[in-house]
């Protein structure tokens, strides 16, 4: 298992770490190439009896209560990405020489030789947009794409999949990086680094230097954030093809070799001739939906990948034309007596909340659920006067509350102190009580919803329907 195609799985003896979204199909796959499986897992529930009685009958074999144990024999372990590298499993690995892969690495390995490059994208917020932004291009150059990673179409299912493509868009998550040694893309992009996942990789440096990983032995382009250093330094240190090339987007004046915004024009100072004197107009800033700041460089970073591969101009103005978000990202519900309200339940952290409240100039802003130990000093400090006020729900909104009340001491709070899933009307309604016209009520939590929803879809569905419950009576 070096660092090369594995051809021939016929009787290898491979452990995959964790039942679940990544690691049934990846044991099913490996068992289809004639591999010996078995599947290890922490839990021993019911579900988990049901899928571990679906793999046995295809001749895996399966584990369940035990993840810890390495099984005798093993010369390879595919894990699930969400495995943190801290666990026994990893370390009884490591002392048996046995490497150890993520699903990303898995599908690099088992790519045909003429499969599709890969044109990858990171970050901790915006990964999702961007690669869909990136495959609406990629489309209207003609070309026979797919947003694939954690959206649509899995890594495995493109790879091995019938379908012929000529190029993938591919989002990468942290971890799937952390566990993917051998991966190179044609291009990739790090959109930005906040701190998320600490607890995960264990301290900022070595979430970045995962983040990194996706630009080693990049072929084209090494994309990165010029105003997030952070990226640039991962450009600098990370080990590239000969010709390979540092491409910087920005909001401003793009330099040479950069992406940027002139007079309300996506330009590109980079893959043009004579880069010192000339920029080639890609499109415009209303082009992109919705033109809030930070999906401008979501655009951008898109554009940069994209050019990078050699799509012309106008096929990325087509692209992103014919691009639209995802649902609850920064979703425009209705206006309500001249108030807009906009769900950006997917905003879950701070960084993404900031990106958020920093594309409205006066704004009611609902927000809280559970923290997962984020401090709110920063976000609020930087948003309090685009502030009108603020409604606070769920289980960790005193933090918010506290950071409300030392950086933005005159902007009015109503508590609702509520995480049942039926305070989001209620939290609507005081909403539109501090409202102005002109004001936007911008739904971005900064915080995961699970103390209140099963998930953030339903806590912005839930934002909605409490929306129209107000037009109804409007
Ligand atoms: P991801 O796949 O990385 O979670 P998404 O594209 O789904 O990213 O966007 C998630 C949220 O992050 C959005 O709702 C928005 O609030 C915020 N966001 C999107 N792009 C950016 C960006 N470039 N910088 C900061 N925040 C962003």
């Amino acid at each position: 298992m070096g660092s090369g195609q594995v051809t021939d799985w016929q009787g290898k003896n491979v452990t995959v770490a964790g039942l679940g979204v990544s690691g049934i199909p990846a044991a099913k796959v490996l068992r289809g190439l004639g591999a010996k499986v078995t599947v290890v897992n922490d839990g021993d529930d019911t579900r988990a009896r049901a899928q571990a009685e679906e793999l046995e009958a295809l001749g895996i074999a399966v584990r369940l209560g035990d993840g810890a144990t390495l099984p005798e024999g093993t010369e390879l372990i595919v894990t699930t990405p969400g495995w943190k590298p801290d666990k026994p499993l990893f370390a009884a690995a490591e002392q048996a020489g046995v490497p150890v892969w993520g699903d990303v690495e898995l599908a690099w390995r088992l790519r045909g030789p003429d499969a599709a490059p890969w044109l990858a994208v990171t970050g901790t917020n915006g990964k999702t947009t961007t690669v869909q932004m990136l495959a609406s291009i990629l489309q209207a150059a003609g070309l026979r794409t797919a947003a694939v990673g954690n959206i649509g179409v899995s890594l495995l299912d493109a790879v091995l999949g019938e379908e012929q493509y000529d190029v993938l868009a591919v989002e990468l998550s942290s971890y799937q990086l952390h566990w993917a040694p051998s991966l190179r893309a044609h291009s990739a992009a790090v959109l930005n680094i906040a701190p998320d996942h600490l607890d995960w990789h264990g301290s900022m440096e070595a979430y970045a230097a995962d983040k990194g990983r996706i630009y080693e032995g990049n072929r084209v382009a090494c994309v990165y954030n010029v105003a997030d250093k952070a990226t640039e330094d991962l450009v600098r240190e990370a080990d590239v093809e000969e010709g390979c090339r540092a491409i910087g987007f920005t909001l401003g004046t793009p330099a040479p070799s950069q992406l940027g915004v002139v007079e309300g024009i996506l330009v590109d100072r980079a893959f043009v001739e004579n880069r010192q004197k000339n920029a080639q107009e890609l499109a415009e800033v209303s082009d992109v939906n919705p033109p809030a700041p930070h999906n401008i460089a979501n655009a951008l970073a898109a554009a940069a990948l994209a050019r990078a591969y050699g799509v012309p101009p106008k096929a990325v103005r087509d692209g992103l034309r014919a691009f639209t978000p995802d649902a609850h990202r920064i979703a425009h519900v209705a206006d309500v007596d001249g108030v807009a309200y906009v769900d950006d339940s997917k905003a879950t952290n701070t960084h993404a909340a900031e990106a958020s409240l920093a594309a409205y100039e006066s704004i009611v802003w609902i927000a809280g659920g559970l923290a997962k130990g984020a401090v709110f000093e920063e976000l609020v400090a930087k948003s309090a006067k685009r502030l009108r006020g603020a409604v606070l729900i769920g289980a960790d909104r005193g933090l918010i509350r506290e950071a409300l009340a030392r950086h933005a001491p005159e902007v009015p709070v109503v508590d609702l102190d509520r995480t049942d899933t039926g305070a989001m009307p209620a939290a609507v309604q005081e909403a539109q009580r501090l409202a102005r016209p002109g004001d936007t009520v911008l739904l971005a939590p900064a915080c995961a919803s699970m103390d209140m929803f099963a998930n953030y879809n339903q806590r912005g569905d839930a934002f909605a329907e409490a929306v129209r419950g107000l037009g109804a009576g409007a």
